[in-house]
């Protein structure tokens, strides 16, 4: 569990078991939601109430959203890494797969390739290697990305204070980072080895980045490595205190989900669909302020009708292959890829898509203070 919540997590799973249908109706009909009401929302006493919490979703993110969708893309720039994540083919151990890190030419290319299709949002993504993506390389990225997109967003490994300040002074104003899961156990299994296995160090990358000055915190765990009631109510534990010591700087969630595929890690506890759904429902209902992405593991349909309920935020014609957009042949996009995309649907038919749905695309919604 989240280290700073005071239950165990046998505790928290002995409450879900005991919410009530009424517990349920009180918690909706609030104004203002608690933890508990978020454990209340996500609880299996709560399917019956997915219409009602649909509505209660949506005019939360009416009141904060409007009807826009922001819309970004990710850019892999490197897949070497050090660490030893037993689900993931970038692993160290995993010999099978093809390692590339872009040049800087190759990064330019990239990138264009993806303004082009009108997207003013960049995430850059990259694997655990810190003499290929050293602070100064991802500042130096930074510095020549930053005159070509409005806002710069990074998924790569947990920095030290001072790194992420010399990153946000090169350009990126918002982090992701997974903690895949709050449970020590079970994240030593899951990370054996390498720089990753110190789960207290990633736990507070988003204060340090938070004191850094970065705006945007995302905050997620894997949906699939542990049972995930717990998981979300770590995560919503986890969400309240950067609120609380990160208050000029906004959280936002996403619910990435392993979804089986041939051949692929088998998660040890699957996530439907519906699941999800009632999570992120819930989620925006008792944090309607915070920002919410859709994963594109996720599948169209899904992902159509939950930006108009819950999620403000998706990507569009994403690759999640280094060279993915425009340095590598089709043929080989799919080579080194991370994870497989269930929406791979091209950016205009995204943006068809979200208009399709009465909603609006917004490539950017807010400018850096001066
Ligand atoms: S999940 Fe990230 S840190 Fe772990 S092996 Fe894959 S790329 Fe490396």
């Amino acid at each position: 569990m989240f280290p700073l919540l005071k239950y165990t997590k046998d505790q928290v799973e002995a409450y879900y078991a005991k919410v009530t249908p009424e517990m349920v109706a009180a918690s909706l009909a609030k104004d203002k939601h608690d933890w508990f009401d978020l454990l209340n929302l996500i609880s299996p006493a709560a399917y019956p109430f997915m219409p009602e919490m649909r509505a209660k979703a949506q005019l939360a993110r009416r009141r904060y959203y409007g009807k826009t969708v922001s819309v970004y893309a990710p850019l892999y720039i490197g897949n070497t890494c050090i660490n030893s994540c037993r689900y993931c083919d970038f692993r160290v151990q995993h010999s099978g797969t093809v390692r590339r890190n872009l040049t800087m030419d190759e990064i330019r290319l990239e990138a264009e390739a993806i303004r082009a299709t009108g997207i003013d949002s960049l995430l850059i993504v990259a694997g655990e290697d810190p003499k290929v993506n050293s602070v100064e390389h991802l500042a130096e990225v930074g510095r020549m990305l930053k005159t070509m997109f409005s806002n710069l967003s990074l998924e790569v490994a947990p920095q030290t204070e001072e790194g992420y300040r010399e990153l946000f002074n090169a350009g990126y104003e918002a982090l992701t980072c997974f903690q895949e899961t709050y449970d020590p156990e079970q994240y030593k299994y899951f990370h054996p080895a390498g720089p990753k296995s110190n789960y207290e160090f990633r736990l507070w990358t988003q204060l340090r980045a938070g004191k850094a000055g970065f705006r945007q915190l995302g905050v997620a765990f894997l949906l699939g490595l542990c049972p995930w009631r717990a998981e979300a109510a770590s995560l919503a534990a986890h969400a309240f205190y950067l609120m609380k010591e990160c208050y000029e700087a906004k959280v936002q969630f996403a619910f990435p989900r392993f979804c089986r595929v041939e051949g692929g890690f088998v998660p040890p506890h699957e996530v439907s669909e519906e699941d999800v759904d009632l999570m992120m429902l819930a989620f925006r209902i008792v944090f309607p302020q915070c920002c919410m992405t859709v994963s594109t593991r996720e599948a169209p349909a899904f992902r159509d009708y939950i930006v108009q309920y819950a999620a403000d935020n998706m990507s569009a014609g994403s690759r999640v292959t280094p060279g993915g957009y425009a340095v590598l042949e089709k043929e080989h996009a799919a080579d080194v890829a991370q994870f497989t995309l269930t929406d791979q649907r091209a950016p205009k038919d995204v943006y068809a898509a979200i208009k399709a749905n009465g909603q609006e695309v917004v490539f950017k919604n807010w400018d850096k203070r001066i």
